[in-house]
């Protein structure tokens, strides 16, 4: 289901003045704090954002994944903390229950996801296992009409705020990918405990820290889908989070390159300009073109997406293209704004090392160019 056109573009223009006018002088000081202001996320509750992809039927905006992408792009014109902030509960936090979950599952949490009410985390990474994910180490043992649940998982965002993971974790002794098993783990459940925030390169403000589940009691109807099943949701629920992901980058480069514009329309040496020389052009022509082709490939896969088709190469490689491409944009606004791109005042070092973990999460590059290789490989070209 789908919004009406006037009615998205509504909204689309709503989401745009609030980047604009509230969220963009706000940088700063999420920076500083590293956090989002309790009131900010109060108006992005009333907004309906911590409900953007979830049915209208469970009190979600019921957005397709174009429309979502497009109000990604929006939000990537700003400190990626404030996309994150409803981030999880959109996409990998809500996902696999929107996907895999049994009606009553879903009544019983998607409403509460959609209003904000409920913040939710996706929990697979662990202190051992990355990018190979279908061998997570966490373990959920049956006993009698529940399992017990013992493992740590590592970096997960926004676990600070949580009240609900998805969880993946093994429940046979079958090694790989097809012994994992995905649950819906509420914080409240004795065993659980969320570790201090980490420090890191950037993305103030969007949080991630341990989770420790030790010998936790989940109840057999809060499991995902059927015993075996948990790495097949988690792919699936990656496989849209990076065409979520993908478009954020878009709407950061875009950003970028208007910073860069207007600082070179600006900034004069040599008595003219910058913007009127021609090697500060070709870096603005170059980042330019690059976004123009991320932007067409995430909304072109969106688009195919929505109308049912197998998109798992396409989601990749979008991600994989606009990833990279947005460090090389980040990479050269630093360049035109020249000492002023390297001093805090001016933001840009701050998106530049924002940036760079869109190469790393939701499946690294490297993993990106594997799923691309096989699936290529697999359809003969
Ligand atoms: C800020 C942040 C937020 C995150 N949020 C979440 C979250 O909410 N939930 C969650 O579950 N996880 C989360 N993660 C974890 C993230 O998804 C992982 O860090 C990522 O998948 C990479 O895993 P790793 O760090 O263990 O690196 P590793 O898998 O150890 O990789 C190290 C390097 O080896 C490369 N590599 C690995 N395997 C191969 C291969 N087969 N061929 C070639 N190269 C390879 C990688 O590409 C990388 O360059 C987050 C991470 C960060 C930093």
């Amino acid at each position: 289901m789908s919004l009406d056109a006037d009615t998205f573009d509504a909204l689309l223009d709503t989401v745009r003045r609030f980047v604009a006018d509230r969220l963009r002088p706000l940088e700063a000081r999420v920076e500083a704090d590293d956090a989002v202001p309790a009131d900010v996320i109060d108006e992005m509750k009333a907004m309906g954002l911590f409900g953007l992809s979830i049915a209208e039927e469970y009190g979600g905006l019921g957005l397709t994944m174009l429309e979502e992408a497009r109000v990604a792009i929006e939000f990537g014109r700003t400190t990626p903390a404030f996309r994150s902030a409803f981030g999880t509960n959109v996409g990998i936090g809500s996902q696999g229950l929107v996907m895999a979950g049994t009606p009553e599952q879903k009544a019983a949490w998607l409403p509460r996801i959609a209003s904000g009410e409920v913040v939710t985390s996706f929990a697979l990474t662990e202190p051992d296992v990355g990018s190979d994910s279908g061998s997570v180490r966490a373990r959920a043992v049956r006993d009698g009409d529940g399992y017990r649940l013992s493992g740590t998982k590592r970096y997960i965002t926004n676990a600070d705020r949580a009240d609900l993971f998805t969880v993946m974790a093994r429940t046979s002794d079958d090694p790989g990918a097809r012994g994992v098993s995905a649950f819906l783990v509420p914080r409240s459940l004795p065993g659980v405990t969320v570790g201090a925030p980490e420090k890191k390169m950037g993305q103030r403000g969007a949080r991630v820290a341990d989770v420790t589940f030790d010998d936790v009691r989940v109840p057999a109807d809060h499991r995902l889908g059927a015993e075996g099943e948990g790495f097949k949701i988690a792919m699936r629920v990656l496989d849209r989070g990076r065409l979520h992901i993908s478009a954020v980058c878009v709407g950061v480069a875009e950003r970028l390159i208007a910073d860069c514009v207007a600082y070179a329309g600006e900034r004069r040496q040599f008595g003219k300009p910058i913007a009127e020389h021609q090697l500060i052009q070709g870096m603005i022509a170059d980042a330019k073109t690059e976004a123009l082709v991320a932007r067409a490939m995430v909304l072109e896969t969106a688009a195919a997406k929505d109308a049912g088709g197998d998109v798992v190469l396409e989601s990749a490689a979008a991600k994989y293209f606009a990833s990279e491409m947005v460090g090389r944009v980040a990479d050269r606004a630093v360049q035109i704004h020249g000492g002023a791109g390297y001093i805090a005042d001016y933001g840009i070092e701050r998106l530049y090392r924002d940036v760079r973990l869109f190469r790393i999460y939701e499946g690294t590059s490297q993993i990106q160019q594997i799923i691309i290789a096989r699936e290529t490989l697999k359809r003969g070209g």
